[in-house]
């Protein structure tokens, strides 16, 4: 069984948990789509001819997996898969290892004043988009993370490519990550890999890295003195071509997973597809490096720029921004800035953070003093925000914490969608009133967040 229903003909995911099954656009709609199905079945046409499917955990496991419907004596609607083999699908529980990544992401990304909720379902047109974690970042950034664990299946997740295409398309940056080596050397998205590790290793506070997928890029030119073999070379590697240009290597790096999530945020760390003579690999690399890399591919005759004060000068661009108005003022700043900035010697490493940087990242020990923040916008100067806003968060908060306090699923369900709901309502009235008053998005969100949240909350746990 399951409760969210895809439509292959109208195109729209039901669910058939609340009554009008998240459409109330269309009245009569499980009557309609209940009958049909009958009929079908009367008529002895094949499920997989009747234009249901699985829209919950099998279409995001990219399988097409045909569903009819039942009523049962209770009044309860239920969808049931065609073939056993998806049903089995749905009964794999979470694991606890998955669930405490979960936990850990919103942490992390909470304690980088970046907010975030798990098992989120972001519209789309007609359709969904369903992400594990998502993380709500700079300048309207999102970050969608998906866990896959050794649990998931020896043949992986299908239709990654799809799936993180799809995200990407509708403003989600897909961040994928795994503990098996198998899926992390797929390139179909930019796979980070941490080692197999017990739920309660991965809960922990301590460091936690990252041993694939983040890379760092070693901008060389190609001459006789050169160490790498020239990629548009013909030879087997010997270096015995020389072109002269510049090329860029990607080498592996180490990276604490609480600084990707945090930087990946704030833009520091970002995705990049890299075209070797024979493949395409995908992998996470510092902005810095992303830039470099643009530079070189406009012009490789040259030695991409290292900009003097770099990553001062893009760290006041990306910050979540001091706002002397607001009491609290830990939460806003980005924890993750200080490990950025840990080779100050060499701007082509990139975060390779000690346990000691990252210590330093909590968010108690960032102060935030200056005003002249030199990318303060026009939203911070001015301290007050409509009352309808405040009370509008006011209402999407409590809705969130009602989904903290429920264990029954169904009623998770429903709870999840009533704070969706109210959360969508809150981001339409930023959105609204952000763009009447020339202000910035995320700004006015983050803001309004902050002054809702005062006290602060502690991060999701
Ligand atoms: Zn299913
Ligand atoms: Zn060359």
């Amino acid at each position: 069984m399951a409760n969210i229903v895809w439509h292959t003909k109208f195109r729209i995911h039901l669910d058939l948990t609340p009554d009008d099954l998240g459409h109330p656009e269309f009245p009569d709609l499980w009557e309609t789509i209940y009958r049909m199905d009958r009929m079908y079945a009367a008529r002895g046409v094949p499920v997989s001819e009747r234009d249901l499917q699985c829209g919950g955990v099998c279409r995001q496991a990219g399988v097409e997996a045909w569903m009819h419907l039942r009523l049962r004596i209770n009044g309860r609607r239920e969808a049931v898969h065609e073939k056993a083999e998806d049903e089995q699908r749905h009964v794999l529980p979470m694991s606890d290892e998955h669930k405490a990544y979960q936990q850990r992401i919103l942490r992390a990304a909470g304690e980088g004043g970046f907010p975030g909720d798990s098992e989120v379902r972001t519209r789309v047109g007609r359709s969904w988009i369903q992400t594990d974690t998502l993380i709500e970042g700079t300048d309207g950034r999102r970050i969608g993370w998906e866990v896959q664990l050794s649990s998931a299946g020896a043949e992986g997740p299908r239709s990654v490519r799809a799936r993180a295409a799809k995200a990407e398309k509708n403003g989600i940056t897909p961040a994928w990550h795994t503990d098996r080596a198998d899926y992390a050397q797929r390139h179909d998205t930019q796979w980070t890999r941490s080692n197999n590790l017990p739920a309660h290793v991965i809960a922990k506070t301590g460091d936690l890295r990252v041993i694939s997928g983040f890379r760092a890029l070693d901008f060389w030119r190609c001459d006789i003195r050169a160490l790498y073999p020239c990629p548009h070379g013909n030879g087997n590697g010997n270096g015995v071509r020389r072109c002269g240009k510049h090329h860029a290597t990607p080498k592996p790096r180490d990276v604490l997973f609480d600084d990707l999530v945090r930087q990946t945020a704030a833009g520091t760390i970002v995705p990049v597809q890299f075209h070797t003579a024979t493949k395409r690999q995908r992998f996470w690399v510092t902005s810095q490096d992303r830039d470099r890399l643009d530079e070189l591919h406009n012009d490789d005759s040259q030695m991409p720029a290292v900009q003097q004060g770099e990553s001062s000068g893009r760290a006041s661009h990306n910050r979540p921004t001091c706002r002397p108005s607001v009491t609290i003022t830990a939460s806003t700043l980005p924890a993750s800035r200080p490990a950025m900035s840990g080779g100050t010697h060499h701007t082509l490493v990139p975060a390779q953070p000690t346990a000691a940087t990252s210590e330093t990242n909590t968010p108690s020990a960032a102060p935030c003093a200056e005003s002249s923040e030199p990318s303060s916008t026009p939203a911070q100067k001015d301290t007050g925000l409509p009352a309808e806003l405040v009370a509008l968060q006011r209402a999407a908060d409590s809705e969130r914490s009602r989904l903290e306090s429920l264990d029954d699923n169904e009623e998770r369900r429903r709870q999840r969608l009533e704070w969706y709901e109210a959360a969508a309502e809150v981001q339409e009235a930023v959105t609204q009133y952000a763009h009447d008053n020339h202000l910035n998005r995320f700004d006015v969100g983050q803001r309004l967040r902050q002054i809702v949240r005062t006290p602060p909350t502690t991060p999701q746990a």
